[in-house]
């Protein structure tokens, strides 16, 4: 048994977040990213090339300009990480394809010009990229995809149909298989797999609401006991220290009895909240969880005799706090440090072992039991 403190270091090692989700956007947005604005700039060095025209020049080269310094700005990590590149550059690239196809309609079906056709020519051939990228970056919003592709259907047939009859330019490949492959079947698969992905997006979400509910306990939205055993998997692994405490209110019975179970409820809600605002929180390695009626668990990554003496603060804090109804508690805590090569059971049975001592020496205060390898 050890009850000495030493000078505490509250430097307990980071805990790992969440697995990132499998549709999780912020994976695939930036490579894709990096990927197509290199060929936005192409296509519009191509469109200029193809038909030099001065506004062609001037609205393909300021748009090839545009997305080149975005795609360098791509690359700087702070820029990267920023949330707005990744947004701007989708809105970029869809604003140049958009009024790309946009110049070479109103050039063949207004303007009446025969280089525009020739333009919109190659233009076509990217329709199946600017269909699947348009189907990435606008998945929530269906309605404007279906808008976007329909246009883009509906203004390249038409200016098929006006080129090939005045000038006898088709703009689509002349065959019909390849004109379906290009201009229905690309965005029609495009506008089927955005349906699918964002149906399993939202499975993926519920699931994801629906495991964090079985991990949270419902009066007072701590972690719960599967929480813990979850994370004695997950995120002890590799901790060098980790203090495993268990706390019970002591006398809480007399709450309940003297001011009726619904009163016990609010004193455990508002006293689950109180020593989650005095823990120093996950990121300092120390984690609170419900472990059922008025016990509680607590993991702290810290070596034994810096947990100790949090521990016997925060016996001290919750002396002094006072919950609902004016109630005023104290807590047992026995607490015994979890050596990895144990299971969890036998580390969680020291410590309700050094509970039992904590209440039979008169509660209110912290037992650490030493374990096996010395403390
Ligand atoms: P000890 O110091 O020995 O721990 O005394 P105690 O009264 O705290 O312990 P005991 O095990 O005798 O009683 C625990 C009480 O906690 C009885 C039970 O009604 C109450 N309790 C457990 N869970 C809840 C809950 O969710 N809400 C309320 N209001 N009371 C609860
Ligand atoms: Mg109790
Ligand atoms: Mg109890």
């Amino acid at each position: 048994m050890n009850r000495r403190r030493s000078g505490s270091t509250r430097d307990g090692t980071a805990i790992a977040g969440p697995n990132e989700a499998l549709f999780d956007e912020s994976r695939w947005r930036l490579p894709v990213f990096r990927l197509i604005l290199p060929i936005g700039v192409l296509i519009a060095i191509e469109q200029v090339a193809i038909a030099p025209t001065a506004s062609a020049v001037l609205a393909a080269g300021f748009a090839a300009a545009l997305l080149f310094v975005l795609w360098l700005m791509a690359w700087h990590p702070k820029i990267a990480a920023s949330r707005w590149i990744a947004p701007l550059g989708d809105a970029f690239v869809i604003i140049a394809a958009v009024t790309g196809c946009a110049v070479d309609g109103l050039g063949v079906l207004v303007f009446h010009d025969r280089n525009a056709a020739i333009a919109m020519q190659t233009l076509a051939f990217w329709v199946p990229i600017i269909a699947l990228y348009l189907n990435l970056v606008l998945n929530r919003r269906r309605h404007v995809l279906a808008l976007c592709l329909a246009t883009l259907i509906v203004l390249f047939v038409t200016a098929h149909v006006y080129a090939q009859r005045e000038w006898g330019v088709p703009i689509l490949l002349a065959s019909v298989t390849t004109f379906i492959g290009q201009i229905v079947i690309t965005p029609g698969v495009a506008l089927i797999f955005s349906q699918y992905r964002s149906r399993m997006s939202s499975a993926v979400a519920q699931l994801r609401i629906a495991e964090a509910q079985s991990m949270t306990d419902s009066l007072t939205g701590l972690p719960n006991r599967r929480s813990f055993l979850n994370d004695a998997k997950t995120r002890w692994n590799g901790e060098t220290a980790v203090a495993l405490l268990v706390l019970d209110i002591d006398k809480f019975k007399t709450v309940n009895d003297s001011l009726g179970h619904h009163a016990g409820d609010q004193v455990l809600i508002a006293f689950a909240e109180a020593m989650q605002g005095w823990l120093p929180g996950p990121s300092f390695g120390a984690r609170i969880y419900r472990w059922g009626g008025e016990e509680f668990a607590l993991s702290i990554a810290m070596q034994p005799e810096a947990a100790l003496d949090m521990t016997e603060q925060l016996c001290a804090y919750i002396r002094g706090v006072v919950l609902p109804f004016g109630v005023r508690i104290t807590v047992s805590i026995g607490g015994t440090a979890f050596d990895p090569d144990e299971s969890v059971d036998s580390a969680f049975q020291r410590a309700d072992k050094a509970l039992y001592e904590a209440k039979s020496e008169g509660r209110d205060r912290v037992i650490f039991l030493a374990q096996g390898r010395g403390y």
